[in-house]
């Protein structure tokens, strides 16, 4: 049918994709990605061969209506590089057209870096913040975590290895007493989880400079973790209580 899909491929581990996902691949009349030889390289691998197109949010205005236009007669799916599309990646505008065009839009959903991370992180997962990328500038960076300091909410951003060390440093400075997990290279082969406090995850990385792609996870302010304890005595409380009271009825 036509109109724009959107659809998440892996974060490194190729099985990672969904069967719906190589279906909607397959059947499609083309495919808007970031960049050719990546989605490419995916394509091969799944066997499948269809037109791509580059898209991003920086394309001219007018070739974006006429990818739109388009969809009223043609299938087109949306793929970034890897994981979810718009999630610190290009398409937002071109679904934010579809939508205002009346094309119809489908979500064909998968992995995610910052989920993955938070799943494989075990840090308070019931309230999180995805922040994206931190600033690359060392005083914007500073006032970003500032800003984020009173939300409470496990904070999570995407970072790259190169700027890791400054970003700890930042956390270490703005927010010292925070558990920091960093997830590095997730569904790959070397996926590593480190977790602790700032200082020591900055000796850590100082000693092993890291390689690959990183999210970097920022634990809740204390009371909230003290919180989640609470609700977590009440409700085995509550099923003592219940099996009390199913006991004295038998
Ligand atoms: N849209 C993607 C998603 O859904 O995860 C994210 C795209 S963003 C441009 C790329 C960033 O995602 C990397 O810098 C890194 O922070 C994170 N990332 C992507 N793949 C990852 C992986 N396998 N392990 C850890 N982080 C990853």
């Amino acid at each position: 049918t036509p109109g724009l899909y959107i659809v998440a491929t892996p974060i490194g581990n190729l099985g990672d994709i969904t069967l719906r996902a190589v279906d909607v691949l397959r059947r499609c009349d083309g495919i808007a990605c970031e960049d050719t030889r990546v989605t490419g390289k995916l394509l091969k691998h799944l066997g499948i061969s269809r037109p791509m197109w580059r898209y991003d949010d920086h394309s001219e205005h007018r070739d974006r209506s006429r990818l739109v236009d388009s969809m009223r007669q043609r299938a087109v799916a949306l793929v970034s590089d890897a994981g979810t599309p718009m999630i610190s990646d290009p398409g937002y505008r071109l679904v934010n057209d579809c939508r205002a065009e009346g094309i119809p839009v489908t979500v064909v959903p998968g992995a995610c870096a910052a989920i993955a991370g938070l799943a494989l992180s075990g840090l308070p997962n019931d309230r999180f913040l995805f922040g994206g990328f931190l600033p690359s500038k060392d005083k914007a960076r500073r006032e970003a975590l500032e800003e984020l300091a009173g939300v409470d909410a496990t904070l999570i951003f995407y970072d790259t290895a190169p700027r890791l060390g400054k970003s700890l440093a930042a956390i270490a400075e703005t927010l010292p007493d925070r558990e920091v997990a960093v997830a590095r290279e997730l569904t790959k082969l070397h996926e590593e989880l480190r977790r602790g406090l700032p200082a020591g995850l900055i000796a850590y990385f100082e000693a092993n400079p890291p390689k690959g792609e990183i999210v970097l996870l920022v634990g809740p302010p204390p009371e909230s973790v003290a919180r989640e304890e609470d609700a977590d005595a009440m409700l085995i409380d509550a099923l003592r209580t219940m099996k009390v009271s199913q006991a004295a009825a038998q």
